[in-house]
């Protein structure tokens, strides 16, 4: 065998791929002259392909010229030998990393260069040595990131105004913000990492930074780890350092680390301690006004307001419990002439006297309220069939009874009661049923106790129905105004006229206000008549005057809920169109004893938008010389009740003729109502009475006559 084909043999044994090439000299690319097994299996060749080949067709493209390069560069500087990675393509075109050894041999003759060639398949290896590369290049990645989180991390908890800081699981410092630091040291440098956080401690009380240590220190440190260690829950636990408040929240994150966040809450906390005290200062001064605003000064009793809703309370009771109520009216007999004989002081004695016995008698779960000068309402509780209310009742007018003394004097008086209870009444209607009982005991005599029955139901229900129908009616506008001229006593010329309210029932004709007003006020919608009353005859007035030289006064009777409706400043604007006086007619009884600042003013402000004020039905109540100078009206109207005997009574005659001198002498004009006859009318003339109203001339009526009337020119006055 030759030595050729034994070492042929041989070299095809090993794993490696082994080729030998050769190229002519000055050339860069060669041939494969030999080749074994592992080499054809390589590059997927036969070796009928392999033999011939050119180096050119394993390489990959890209990088056979720096290949050509590395093996020119070693070839010049005389080395024999060279070893490199590069890529090199199998015949299906797949890529592969491989290792060469190469030895190249120049030929003796220097015609050709020969190479033996070993290449090894490294792509695995180069696959595993890029990985790693790349790892090693993002992990540097990540640690940059990593530092520069870390880097803002420490710059936002730095800039946290508070105290934050954070130990390993075995308590040692890791981080901390300056607040902390400075909190713990005036030389915040002192704090190092790894420092376990009794030692931080340490620091803090040798600067005295916990004054609520001093004298306990070993304990407060063994606190304070302990809380550290163990407290760490995150739930926010208040804790006071020295003279300031600290919300402290200890937590421990999921690989035991321990945080401690203090927030200083000193300001807060003051701020809601202030705020506490303002909460309750207010409270205090809410239950003081609305003590006020529902109990009687005088008694201590609640008053009306208070009442109303302990009634809303009874009525839910009642239908939680189907037990009754009972409500008793209680009004006194004899009072005003006590206030009036012996005064005020008195009266208020007398009042305070009848709270306590009302107290004393009524049991502790009633409820006693004064809802009037002399007037007392309770709220009981009873059996259905109990006479209960009817025995208390009795009972209270024989305490009531019983005189008292004041001053060394005797004051007697008694007290009169009306009971309601449910379930004859509504339990709404109970105040309205023992009023109405309250009246009838009034009515049959002195100290009684009326019980409200069946035959007051039904009056009830006919006023409920009426009240039903006043509401509708005002929506209809059925209510129109009926004019009673007024002349000028000397001469018999109409100067004015009064307005008077009808009400155009669709079933029942022409009614007259004493049919409905009480019942209108009682839904307390009086002043929504006396709106539409205004309204209709200022639109009256203003047509039919329009353009004539004669303006006569209208005046309009006025219920306090009009003076006080704040859109009679509207209507009162109306009056401009109209150069007639136009002035409000109030009941002697407002005027002149509604004395609130608020109702003073209310009458400046439209007396300011043009109106004039009258005193209506002066004589029949308690005039006060005092309280008429106050309100200066521009014009008194003698009560007819007044006027009425004159002309039998010299004393009746003598009454209106100082009532008269009086009004003259504070400048107010004054007018008679009810003249029924020429004498009455000659009488008023003769005692100096500006004007005159009454049948004698003419009675109410509608606007069509006055147009009537007015067309006549002055169809009363006399001819001189
Ligand atoms: P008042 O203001 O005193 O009105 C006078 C009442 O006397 C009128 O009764 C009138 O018809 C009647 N009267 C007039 N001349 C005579 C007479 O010579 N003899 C007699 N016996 N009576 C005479 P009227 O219209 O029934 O009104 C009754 C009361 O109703 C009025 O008394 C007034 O207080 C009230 N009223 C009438 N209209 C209104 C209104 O629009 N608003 C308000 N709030 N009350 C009104
Ligand atoms: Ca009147
Ligand atoms: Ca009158």
């Amino acid at each position: 065998m030759k030595l050729e084909d034994i070492l042929s043999q041989f070299l095809s044994l090993t794993d490696d791929a082994i080729a030998i090439a050769r190229r002519p000299e000055g050339e860069n690319i060669s041939r494969y002259e030999w080749v074994n097994d592992p080499f054809c299996r390589m590059f997927g060749m036969n070796m009928e392909d392999a033999i011939g080949s050119r180096s050119l067709d394993i390489h990959h493209p890209d990088y056979f010229d720096d290949f050509s390069q590395s093996v020119a560069e070693s070839l010049e500087m005389g080395e024999h030998r060279m070893v490199c990675d590069t890529l090199c393509v199998r015949k299906s075109g797949e890529t592969f990393w491989a290792s060469v050894s190469m030895f190249m041999v120049p030929d003796p003759t220097r015609e050709t260069v020969c190479f033996g060639i070993v290449l090894r398949d490294i792509s695995e290896l180069k696959d595993r040595e890029q990985a790693a590369e790349l790892a090693l290049i993002e992990r540097e990645r990540l640690f940059a990131k990593l530092e520069a989180a870390q880097g803002r991390l420490m710059g936002a908890i730095n800039t946290i105004p508070d105290p934050f800081v954070m130990f390993d699981k075995k308590l040692r410092l890791t981080t901390w913000n300056s607040a902390y630091a400075e909190s713990i040291s005036s030389q915040p440098d002192v704090l190092r990492e790894g420092m376990t956080s009794r030692e931080v401690l340490e620091i803090g009380l040798k600067e005295n930074r916990f004054p609520e240590a001093v004298g306990r220190e070993d304990a407060w440190l063994d606190d304070m780890t302990k809380g550290l260690k163990d407290e760490a829950t995150g739930e926010p636990k208040m804790m006071d350092i020295g003279n300031r408040h600290y919300k402290v929240i200890r937590n421990k994150t999921p690989r035991g680390d321990r945080l401690v966040f203090r927030t200083d809450i000193t300001e807060i906390v003051r701020q809601q301690r202030e705020l506490e005290r303002y909460a309750e200062q207010l409270e205090k001064a809410n239950s003081d006004i609305s003590h006020q605003a529902t109990h009687d000064e005088l008694t201590g009793l609640g008053n009306r307001r208070y009442l109303a809703s302990k009634l809303e309370d009874f009525i839910a009771w009642r239908e939680r419990n189907g037990l009754e109520i009972a409500t008793l009216h209680i009004d006194l007999d004899r009072f005003k002439q006590i206030n009036d004989t012996m005064g005020h002081a008195a009266g208020d004695f007398v009042l305070e006297c009848v709270s306590e016995r009302l107290q004393a008698v009524m049991r502790r779960t009633d409820m006693i309220a004064r809802v009037g000068g002399d007037e007392f309402i309770t709220l009981m509780r009873c059996e259905a069939g109990s006479n209960d209310p009817e025995r208390l009742a009795k009972r209270l007018v024989d305490e009531l009874s019983r005189p008292l003394m004041f001053e060394g004097r005797q004051c007697r008086f008694g007290a009169s009661v009306g009971i309601a209870r449910t379930p004859l009444v509504n339990p709404e209607d109970l105040l309205t049923s023992s009023d109405i009982a309250l009246y009838k005991a009034k009515e049959t005599g002195r100290s009684r106790v009326v019980t409200f029955d069946e035959s007051d139901l039904k009056t009830l229900k006919f006023n409920k129905r009426l009240t039903d129908d006043v509401l509708r009616a005002l929506e209809n506008s059925e209510f129109i105004p009926y004019f009673q001229p007024q002349v000028r006593a000397s001469t018999f010329e109409i100067v004015g006229f009064e307005a008077l309210a009808r009400w155009q029932h669709p079933e029942r004709g022409l009614l007259q206000p004493a049919a409905f007003l009480s019942a209108a006020s009682e839904v307390r919608v009086d002043g929504e008549i006396d709106k539409m009353i205004f309204e209709k005859s200022m639109d009256c007035f203003n047509e039919f005057f329009d353009g004539r030289t004669m303006f006569p006064s209208l005046s309009f009777n006025a219920s306090l809920q009009r003076i006080m409706d704040p859109r009679l400043i509207d209507d009162a604007s109306r009056l401009k169109t109209y150069p007639g006086q136009v002035s409000l007619e109030l009941l002697e009884t407002i005027f002149l004893e509604e004395e609130s600042d608020e109702f003073l003013m209310r009458i400046d402000t439209l007396r300011d938008y043009g109106l004039n004020f009258e005193v209506d039905d002066f004589g029949s109540g308690r005039a006060s010389i005092v309280a008429l100078k106050r309100i200066a009206p521009e014009q008194l109207k003698i009560d007819r009740r007044l006027v009425s005997p004159i002309t039998d009574s010299n004393q009746a005659r003598k009454l209106v003729q100082s009532i008269i001198e009086i009004g003259h002498a504070l400048e107010i004009g004054v007018t008679a109502e009810g003249v029924e006859t020429a004498e009455h009318a000659n009488i008023l003339r003769d005692l100096g009475c500006d004007r005159l109203q009454g049948y004698h001339f003419a009675r109410p009526m509608c606007f069509e006559d006055v147009a009537e009337l007015m067309r006549d020119g002055q169809p009363f006055a006399q001819s001189a």
